[in-house]
């Protein structure tokens, strides 16, 4: 195409987003890494993934018709034991979003300093709109294409978003077929009585409660008098609102993915969640008035809980939050230009991979107890998850005075410092 005027040709900029999920793990542990002095040896190794497959899987339809779905497991370090993260269904997963989950979980366990590694798993499709038939062969079948890389010594997946305990379930039996025994220890996050541990499915949601709490120690903030919003009503999002709910904390805003619901005096919250078990969305609940998710991330409260997805606090809307705290229920909810605003703002940011970490501390206690066949009661779960958290949190917190910097920084330099030594005293092979 040719100008005819002096005018710049350049194409318009198109507007992307800020950060891919990667490219944000990435940058903060580029800083992370260089605060820590860490050679650069060990910083290319610790960068880069050791292993992805991307596999196709074929899909008969209930109606006949055949899709093939894209799959893909990513390994991204093994330094410190098997690797281990969940496996989601969606459709906007890609292998960059993968990528970035998986080194999000090396970085979680090492903070938490449980024996795994980092992976992470996805399929790119509509779990909403799929039957449970559907379900079930898309998750045979991806389990079969992951199958030589997977077990309860190499890489162990675990419930991500829109897969659960019956997906578990699948996956546990799939392997097991095919290895002609029953191994329960290939995944986590399975029904209890089936190698599942009490307490698993609200482990997130309980791991945030101990860090909303010592949060709160930290900042001053009396609970009693807190005003909560969470964004995101599956999983985690449900459980953290109902345990605050049940300690007396108000919450005053919750969301679905069509949107928020507030009420400044404090949500009826077991009905908001018994309305959700029953209709799948808040739309129709009686209380409270509806706002877009912005406006309920903009809201004024003192303690704001992002359990839904990744890049919804970004340098568009980080300078616009009215709270005091965050802490990121969510894998990947802040990117990383707004880390820079949040803490001009002097907002306390409890960073994803020290905060959700409660998933996987006890799947770790679920692998341990199917090594065991041997079962502890949900209050030995819960107090052994309190006291891992809690002892993370102020070793990140001690991290962030002897370094001068965030929490998000001090939790990168905690994780990446374990794993640097693993890896360093168990040398480079060959
Ligand atoms: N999907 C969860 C996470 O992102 C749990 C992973 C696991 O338990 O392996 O942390």
């Amino acid at each position: 195409m040719s100008s005819t005027t002096d005018a710049p040709t350049d194409p318009p900029i198109v507007e992307a987003p800020e950060h891919t999920p990667f490219s944000s793990m990435l940058q903060r542990f580029d800083r992370a890494a260089e605060l820590l002095g860490l050679d650069d040896g060990l910083y290319r190794i610790l960068k880069e993934p050791e292993r992805e497959l991307k596999v196709a899987i074929p899909l008969q339809r209930d109606d006949g018709s055949l899709e093939v779905l894209s799959g893909w497991r990513v390994q991204h370090n093994s330094a410190m034991g098997p690797c281990k993260g969940g496996i989601r269904y969606s459709p906007h997963v890609d292998v960059d979003e993968v990528r970035a989950l998986a080194a999000w979980m090396t970085w979680k366990s090492a903070i938490v300093n449980v024996p795994f590694g980092g992976a992470k798993g996805g399929v790119c499709c509509n779990a909403r709109e799929m039957s449970i038939k559907e379900l079930e062969r898309v998750t045979r079948r991806y389990t079969i294409a992951i199958m030589d890389i997977i077990g309860p010594d190499r890489d162990v997946p675990a419930p991500d978003m829109y897969t659960n305990e019956q997906v578990m379930a699948w996956i546990m039996d799939t392997y097991s077929m095919h290895q002609r025994h029953t191994v329960t220890g290939v995944v986590t996050g399975k029904p209890w009585g089936l190698g599942g541990s009490m307490g698993r499915r609200e482990a997130t949601g309980r791991g945030l409660l101990t860090m909303v709490r010592e949060a709160s120690l930290v900042k001053e903030l009396d609970l009693a008098n807190a005003r909560v919003v969470v964004q995101g009503a599956g999983n985690v999002g449900a459980t953290i609102a109902t345990l605050l709910d049940e300690i007396g904390v108000k919450i005053i805003a919750i969301s679905d993915i069509d949107g928020g619901l507030v009420n400044t005096g404090g949500l009826d919250v077991p009905a908001v969640v018994a309305h959700l078990d029953k209709n799948g969305s808040l739309d129709g609940f009686a209380e409270g008035e509806r706002c877009s998710n912005d406006e309920l991330l903009e809201l004024e409260c003192d303690i704001l809980l992002p359990c839904a997805t990744e890049n919804q606090i970004t340098s568009r809307n980080a300078d616009k939050l009215r709270c005091k705290i965050i802490v990121e229920g969510a894998n990947g909810p802040t990117s990383a230009n707004a880390d820079d605003i949040l803490d001009a703002n002097d907002i306390f940011v409890i960073p994803d991979i020290l905060a959700n970490a409660g998933g996987v501390v006890v799947s770790y206690f679920e692998w341990v107890q199917d090594r065991m066949g041997y079962f502890w009661d949900e209050r030995d779960v819960n107090n052994r998850l309190h006291r891992l958290m809690q002892k993370a949190f102020r070793r990140v917190l001690d991290r962030t005075k002897s370094s001068a910097v965030n929490m998000r920084t001090a939790a990168y330099m905690e994780g990446i410092d374990r794993v640097a030594y693993f890896t360093k005293m168990r040398g480079i092979y060959p």
